[in-house]
């Protein structure tokens, strides 16, 4: 990890890290790392330790039960796929690496943007004329590296309320991603109003602003540009407002509503379609950073349910299997 960075975040919020982390409610198994503690607590597991072994010769009519329950009951973590996707984006230097390369495709797009007075990166946007350059990016995970708190999260194997989230926000303590600030700073230096459009709450602006500033971020003080989340986690609507005023030059983001409306509440392949259908837009006014943590990706995986991370990593293995059929 590069260093003077820090990990920090929320998937919370947008793009709807739904770390479901409730209790099981099925079985024992809690789905993901946590202390030994935690491995033994659930009524089934109690139960599970008394459950006669498989030597002791059980009807073959009870052997699935009895594999189902075993699997709750292993000792140890399962292979849970956040563990990956978190340990990559906070060690990996290939994450820094497409960080980097990402804030480079964006400000040799910004040249090309700016010496084009049609330019628009924004579907929202409707007359360009006259409009003040601006550009649009999210926060968590684009411009921020906000992974501590999933990190804390999955560590200690129950999910934050919202107290704690907010209190977790009030620490400001997101720090850039690599290549982030150099590229901002740029952006405004060249006369370009930067928005911060995030899906973090509205309780959470002040605290949010700090961060911004704090990592050295382009603020303007005569104008409220870092926009959280009202009524809707849809941006389309702030995209609109901002579009209204300015000229979007470029939209930065690591989930698809960071981009278009056209993703939400749509199953993997259609958002996949609505990708393919923009693939002029990738790398030249929409700019994707990476994030295999949380986000809508995850989210229309399991069908837009709030699930608890063990029924979450049941749905998601089941749609890995069903991937290979028809390749
Ligand atoms: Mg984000």
């Amino acid at each position: 990890m590069q260093a003077g960075r820090t990990a920090v975040d929320t998937g919370s919020t947008s793009e709807g890290c739904r770390r479901t982390c409730a209790p099981p409610r099925r079985c024992g198994y809690s789905g993901f790392p946590g202390t030994p503690s935690t491995w033994q607590a659930g009524p089934i597991l109690a139960r599970n330790a008394r459950m006669p072994s498989l030597s002791r010769k059980p009807s073959l009519r009870l052997l699935p039960a009895l594999l189902l329950l075993g699997a709750c009951a292993a000792p140890g973590p399962p292979a849970g796929s956040d563990l990956d996707a978190l340990l990559w984006m906070r060690t990996a230097a290939e994450h820094d690496a497409l960080c980097l390369q990402a804030f480079a495709v964006a400000r040799a797009a910004l040249d090309r943007a700016l010496a084009d007075s049609t330019w628009t990166a924004c579907l929202e946007q409707g007359d360009v004329q006259g409009k003040p350059p601006a550009i649009i990016v999210d926060i968590d995970e684009t411009v921020l590296d906000s992974t501590d708190l999933a990190a804390r999260e999955l560590l200690a194997g129950e999910a934050l309320d919202a107290a704690a989230t907010q209190a977790w926000f009030e620490q400001s303590a997101s720090r850039p991603l690599p290549g982030a600030r150099d590229f901002l700073q740029a952006a405004a230096a060249r006369g370009v109003t930067v928005f911060y459009v995030t899906n973090r709450s509205e309780a959470a602006l002040e605290a949010t602003r700090r961060n911004v500033e704090l990592a050295g971020f382009p603020l303007r003080d005569d104008l409220q540009t870092v926009i959280c989340r009202t009524t809707t986690s849809d941006k389309g609507p702030r995209r609109a407002a901002i579009a209204a005023q300015f000229r979007v030059l470029l939209l930065l983001g690591d989930g698809g509503g960071d981009f278009t409306s056209a993703m939400a509440q749509r199953t993997p392949a259609e958002r996949q379609a609505v990708a393919a259908e923009r693939s002029a837009f990738w790398g030249e006014r929409w700019i994707v950073l990476p994030n295999p943590a949380y986000g809508d990706w995850r989210r229309a995986t399991v069908g837009w349910k709030e699930m608890a991370r063990w029924e979450r990593e049941i749905a998601e293995r089941k749609v890995l299997e069903e991937s290979l059929r028809g390749r």
